[in-house]
């Protein structure tokens, strides 16, 4: 058995879209030609919105309401103020350095825009969403949300002054993640200083990736640079991470969910025929209301 994961793919981001007028994000997955529909599960979707400034405005960008239902939406701030609203009747500010996870399981109707102050000055925006799968059975179960602040995230400050994981789902040597996930998944913020150099260990099944969202650093020998993910093939077990400049990394590590889907528009189900109930049951209003 190897003890350290190979990595199968370093993948640069894929020319950027707008997700309504607010969102200017890459999608690294499922779009990536390279990449298959679950490849990453649980993790079905990542779109990442690389630094963008903003100009000032009084008309908030972003994108209005819309629907999902048989999955989680994750949103991870790291540069702006997001702004959401939900049919179950949630909503809040997603800050620098926060996380919302919301679950849209059986169905919501929400919309997401820049933060109405924030908007006024504008500036730097840096952002990942992630779309996460639920098993076949938790997919009608009831929506919920779970807004985590960044001082809710487990800390382990890394010896030697090295820097910092911060684990929002999961557990780092101790530091438990604030979220519940319905499936096994490991989710940090790992912020390095030049010169660490650390080593993390996830099961050789789990699909894993590293999203660099600052810096240049050296996974198992590779030189990855930001922007760039790194999938790693499932093998071994270890990645060491070497940084050769301060750098910020989003890790992703997770049980896939050994389940056929059936992804379409806003959707993610088993079947075509929940898809199309899905559709029915929005055309009856069944997802509930939201103001535009
Ligand atoms: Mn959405």
């Amino acid at each position: 058995m190897n003890k350290y994961k190979s990595i199968e793919q370093v993948i640069s981001p894929p020319a950027p879209h707008m997700v309504g007028d607010g969102f200017r994000v890459h999608n690294f997955f499922p779009g990536s030609k390279t990449v298959g529909l679950q490849r990453m599960s649980p993790f079905f979707l990542m779109d990442y919105g690389s630094k963008i400034e903003f100009s000032g405005t009084n008309t908030p960008r972003g994108v209005g309401v819309h629907p999902h239902r048989g999955f989680e939406t994750v949103t991870i701030v790291y540069h702006g103020k997001v702004a959401h609203h939900d049919s179950a009747g949630n909503s809040g500010v997603i800050g620098e350095g926060d996380v919302q996870w919301m679950t849209a399981a059986s169905g919501i109707l929400h919309k997401e825009y820049h933060e109405k102050e924030w908007s006024k000055n504008g500036g730097l925006f840096q952002m990942v969403q992630l779309w996460v799968n639920l098993p076949a059975k938790y997919k009608m179960s009831k929506p919920k949300y779970q807004p985590i602040e960044g001082e809710r995230f487990g800390r382990f400050l890394l010896p030697g002054n090295q820097g910092l994981v911060e684990v929002i789902a999961g557990n780092f040597n101790g530091a438990k993640g604030p979220a519940n996930t319905f499936t096994p998944i490991e989710m940090y913020n790992v912020k390095v200083k030049k010169g660490a150099n650390v080593i993390f260990s996830f099961p050789e099944y789990f699909n894993t990736g590293f999203l660099i969202i600052e810096g240049n650093v050296i996974l198992n020998n590779k030189e990855v640079n930001t922007n760039n993910f790194a999938l790693f093939a499932n093998n071994g077990t270890d990645i060491i991470v070497e940084a050769n400049e301060d750098s910020v990394i989003l890790v992703l590590s997770g049980e896939p969910i050994d389940e056929s889907i059936v992804p379409y528009g806003p959707f993610l189900m088993n079947t075509k025929e929940e898809i199309m109930q899905a559709y029915e049951d929005l055309n009856k209003g069944k997802f509930g209301y939201l103001e535009d």
